[in-house]
């Protein structure tokens, strides 16, 4: 743990006044590690766990370093999807708030570009996909001329999404003249290549896992046969008083067919995946957020950095494939300091995997008897 305060990391008077609105009472761990390494001007490698603070620790320096004056894109942020670079960008004016001017835009596929080209005039702070922001290089709509901090977030799953190339590219274009900070929640041999090939003798600022957020998070797991998932799940949601939960599916299919047997049932449901457009993610992450709709269902990397500190419940419907995904999954609950639960459906070979997270989470997974019918009505 640290006793720093916000006072002591070098920030200025309006960006401690909006943090300080915003209720944080303490920097966490990387915020009060990596503040005053970033304010310094080095190059650095950030990492921590899902939920820990990262969009403040690269944000809250971001802004102390922008010209106020100057309506030029002076800060790079890249984003693994277009949820993430929305939620960045309101972090960014949040913090920002206090500033005489703070312009950031968000910059992503499958939004119309005239409107993107628009908001890029003027912008200060730029937050993109890659895909996007190389489509934008492109066709000279964004300018690098006046970069100074290029930020990645959540590198590793950028890597993993196919991004490599993209970010190689953007990274070349506008070397030479800036500082490059490297965010992630894992490190690799990816991560590690892309480190060694665009960072300034970048320093590491880790924060060990023990802090693991599946400490708060009471897990636990059922024997279920696929043909009665939506059954047993209907059975936990009526048992467990929950107000916001997430339930992973593997599969787009998947997501779909427990959708509509949840909502069948009467349940207020929604879906997440890579086939829903863009307009409507965003507003089944508002009416979900807002408590309208009480169940998430989602693949993995539509719900990837979701960032909604009400979830209390979180379903692995599948379990996922690699223990790290498990762990991103259930860090959807326990934010912030609550406590959360998770339970995952397992059968049959899924032993091994839900063994192969045990030893990585270090942290044993409870099994539970799955309740009958008599039980959830009694
Ligand atoms: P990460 O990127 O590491 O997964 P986020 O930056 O999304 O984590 O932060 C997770 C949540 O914690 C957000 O809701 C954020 O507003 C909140 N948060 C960040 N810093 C603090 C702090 N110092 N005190 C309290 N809450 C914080
Ligand atoms: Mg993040």
């Amino acid at each position: 743990m640290t006793d720093l305060k916000f006072t002591d990391l070098g920030l200025s008077k309006p960006l401690l006044d909006a943090v300080n609105e915003l209720g944080f009472e303490a920097p966490s761990q990387i915020q009060a590690l990596a503040i005053p390494k970033i304010l310094s001007g080095k190059d650095i490698v950030g990492l921590s766990e899902t939920g820990s603070g990262k969009t403040a620790a690269f944000t809250l320096p971001a802004l102390e370093l922008i010209d106020q004056e100057l309506f030029r894109p002076q800060v790079l942020i890249l984003s693994p999807t277009r949820e993430l670079c929305v939620q960045v960008c309101e972090e960014v004016r949040k913090l920002g708030t206090k500033l005489p001017s703070m312009r950031a835009t968000p910059v992503y596929g499958g939004a119309p570009i005239d409107r993107q080209i628009k908001g890029l005039r003027g912008a200060q702070m730029v937050v993109g996909t890659p895909g996007r922001l190389m489509d934008h290089l492109r066709r000279g709509t964004l300018r690098t001329d006046d970069l100074k901090l290029v930020i990645l977030d959540e590198a590793d799953r950028m890597l993993d999404m196919g991004f490599r190339d993209d970010m190689e590219e953007i990274l070349s274009q506008i070397e030479g003249h800036r500082q490059t900070l490297f965010f992630s929640a894992t490190m690799n041999k990816n991560v590690e290549r892309l480190i060694s090939k665009f960072g300034d003798a970048p320093e590491k600022v880790e924060v060990a896992k023990k802090t693991l957020t599946v400490d708060r998070i009471d897990q636990s797991y059922y024997e279920v046969r696929n043909r009665s998932k939506v059954e047993v799940l209907s059975r936990l949601l009526d048992m467990n008083a929950f107000r916001l939960a997430v339930v992973f599916c593997n599969t787009k299919r998947a997501v779909d067919e427990a959708t509509e047997a949840l909502l069948a049932r009467g349940f207020t449901a929604d879906r997440l995946h890579g086939d829903i457009t863009q307009q409507m993610r965003e507003r089944v992450i508002n009416r979900f957020r807002e408590g309208k709709v009480e169940l998430l269902i989602a693949t993995d990397v539509a719900a990837r950095g979701l960032d909604i500190d009400e979830v209390d419940l979180v379903v692995n419907y599948d379990l996922p494939q690699d223990p790290e995904d498990y762990v991103h999954r259930i860090g959807r609950t326990g934010r912030a300091g609550r406590t959360g639960k998770a339970v995952s459906f397992v059968f049959g070979r899924d032993v091994y995997r839900l063994q192969n997270v045990e030893r990585y989470t270090r942290h044993k997974i409870r099994r539970e008897k799955v309740p009958s019918q008599e039980e959830v009505e009694g």
